[in-house]
Order: structure tokens, then sequence, then C-alpha cells
């Protein structure tokens, strides 16, 4: 045993410690090596008391929600490794005749989210049904569904400091942009969302659902293992307007056209490849490494960079 899996077993021998697992069955990408010491916590309190101990003990921590947006290194994570699994879901009593106001837990699956805010009779998070993970890495990264971004329909977002001191911050606080919110240079861990929501009709709200589903069938390589888009779109400017003239209206040019023009589609290194179904996406064929990823991300940006003099950035985050 590792001095840090004796002192958190030691102290908290109440709870479900998992010691040096392999994350890659655990994350949608299939990388990872194994993390020293893993945790599901369900509950606020536990994540408090296990924070504040990891801080005063100088733990490393790392926060992981669904593992669908990562990219975990082959050597695996050092210190604690915490799942915030907290899947709670209210509607609250708020004296608001238009609007309906939901309280989740960070650890609630986006799909059972957004199926239980449509029963609750609420209406804006219908797209967001098919993205993978939990709603705490949806609030991180500020998921997105073509235009519409997750941050907009948000009231306000509990969350808890590395002292173990919570807070709640208001949406205009939270810096919510594309691909973007406070809690990626925060360190602040995510604990629950209060979102406010229309109120809806549940037959539209199943319509929209259907239609994002179809969108996702047709356009994405789903089933296979891969951590969904791994480059971000490009903002739009004039030079790519010209460039990209199919875009030219659009406030951004998708990452993945970019690369299809420059004829990456199918480009393979070791394990990953450009998937043919959606080239801003990497397939993992099984045997994919950590290693792979990085190797195939900078092959593509160099080529984006060399035809188009374009800077690719990347969507997912590295986990070392
Ligand atoms: C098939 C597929 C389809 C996808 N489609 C979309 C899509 O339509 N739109 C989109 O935006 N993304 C999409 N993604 C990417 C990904 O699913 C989303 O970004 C998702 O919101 C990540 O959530 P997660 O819980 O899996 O986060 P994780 O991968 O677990 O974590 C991602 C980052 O968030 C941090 N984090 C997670 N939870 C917390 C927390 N509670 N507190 C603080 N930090 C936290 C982690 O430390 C990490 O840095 C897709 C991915 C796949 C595999």
């Amino acid at each position: 045993m590792t001095t840090t899996q004796s002192k958190l077993s030691a102290t908290f021998p109440h709870l479900e410690w998992n010691f040096d697992v392999p994350l890659a069955p655990r994350t949608y990408m299939k990388i990872g090596g194994p993390a020293e010491a893993l945790l599901q916590a369900t509950d606020v309190n536990t994540i408090k008391d296990v924070i504040t101990f990891c801080t005063n003990e100088a733990i490393p921590v790392t926060i992981l929600g669904g593992a669908s947006n990562v990219i975990i290194s082959d050597d695996g994570v050092r210190g604690l490794l915490l799942f915030v699994t907290i899947d709670t879901f209210k509607v609250l009593d708020e004296k608001d005749d238009s609007c309906i106001f939901i309280q989740a837990g960070a650890g609630i699956k986006m799909a059972a989210l957004v199926s239980q805010t449509v029963s609750a009779g609420a209406t804006g998070l219908e797209y967001f049904l098919g993205v993978p993970g939990t709603l705490g890495g949806a609030i991180y990264n500020n998921a997105h569904y073509l235009t519409d971004l997750i941050g907009t329909h948000v009231e306000s977002v509990h969350v808890l400091s590395k002292d173990g001191t919570d807070h709640w911050v208001k949406a205009e606080d939270c810096a919510f942009a594309y691909e973007h919110s406070r809690f990626q240079n925060s360190n602040e861990i995510i604990l629950e969302v209060i979102f406010k929501l229309k109120k809806g009709d549940k037959e539209s709200s199943l319509t929209k659902i259907a239609h994002a589903t179809q969108y996702r069938a047709k356009t994405q390589p789903l089933g296979i293992p891969s951590s969904g888009c791994i480059f971000q779109n490009v903002p739009n400017t004039p030079k790519l307007q010209k460039q990209f003239p199919d875009f030219a209206e659009k406030p951004y040019v998708p990452g993945g056209y970019i690369i299809d023009q420059a004829h990456l589609k199918g480009t393979k290194i070791g394990g990953i490849q450009v998937s043919t179904k959606h080239a801003a996406w990497f397939e993992n064929d099984g045997t994919g490494t950590s290693q792979d990823v990085k190797t195939l991300i900078r092959t593509v940006k160099d080529r984006v960079k060399k035809e188009f003099d374009v800077e690719l950035h990347e969507e997912v985050f590295y986990l070392e």
C-alpha cells in the first residue's frame, strides 16, 4: 500500500476505496492507466470531508464525472481520483408562474436529468440528452448542442473550494462561453446546479429529443470508443469566411470540416484514428494509448496549420 492509500483508508474506513484501479474500462475513450485511490462520492458531506483531508495532507485530487471528455495518461493518476456521483433531482418551490426551477446533483447523468426535467413539465435541456457523462462535466465544459450552450439555462452553481468551504455561484459569475466556464480555472468542485427553465409541452420536448437523437446518429460514430469531438469549432474571421464560404454566415467553422478539408479523415496512429464519419472525432480500435491520441492530435494540428494557417484547440481535457 502507498502512503496515500494507507492514510485514506485509515481516516475514512467506512468509505468504499478502490486502489490501483485501471481507468481505461471506466472512460469512454477506453484509455488510461491506474488510479492510486478511487472513490465514488454520492453526497456533499463526504466530498467536503475527504477534500479537506486531502488538502491538509497535500494529496493531489482529480475530479471526474462520467469520464467522457478526458484523455487520461497511460501512467494513470496519482493521489485521489474522485468520481462525483451525487444524483439528486428536485423541482424547487419558487414563486414564478412562467418558470420552473430545478436543482440537480452534479453526478446525475445528463440523460436522466433531461428525462426528469421533461417529466416535470420543463423545457430547455432537451438537446443535451445525448451528451454522455454527468451534469458536473457538462457545466465544467459548458456543453453544447450546435449553438445551444447549457450555461444559458443555469441559475446558479453550488461549489466546494479545496479548503472545504462551499458556496453558490450565480450564473453571471460562471464565465460561461463556448467551451468555457470559470470552473476550468477556479479549482472548485461542482456539487449541484439550479436551472431556470420555461414551462413546456411534453410532446414538443419529445420531438426535440427525437430530432437531436437522429442528427447525432447520422453525423457521429456512436458506439465506438471515443471522447466525442477532440477539437473545438473555430471562431469565424473574414479570412476564414473566404477560405470556407459554406460557413461564411456562421459564427464558427466546424473543426471537423476543416480537418476533412485537410484530407485527414482515416489518418491512424497506433490504435487511434481520425473518424471517417466525423473528422473532429478520434476512434479507439481498442489498442490505443494516450500517447497515440497526443501524437495524432499533434499531426492533425500541424497539417491544419500548414494547409490553412488555422490553430485548432482541444475540446478534451488531459488528466496526467
Ligand atoms: C459520444 C459522445 C458524444 C458527445 N457529445 C457532446 C455534445 O453534444 N456536446 C458536448 O458539449 N460534449 C459532448 N461530448 C463530450 C462530453 O460528453 C461532454 O463534455 C460531457 O459534458 C463531459 O461530462 P463528464 O461527466 O463525462 O466529464 P468528465 O469527462 O468526467 O470530466 C471532464 C472535465 O470536467 C471536470 N469535471 C467533471 N465533473 C466535475 C465536477 N463535478 N466538478 C468539477 N469538475 C468536474 C473534470 O475534472 C474534467 O476536467 C460527447 C462525448 C462523447 C463520448
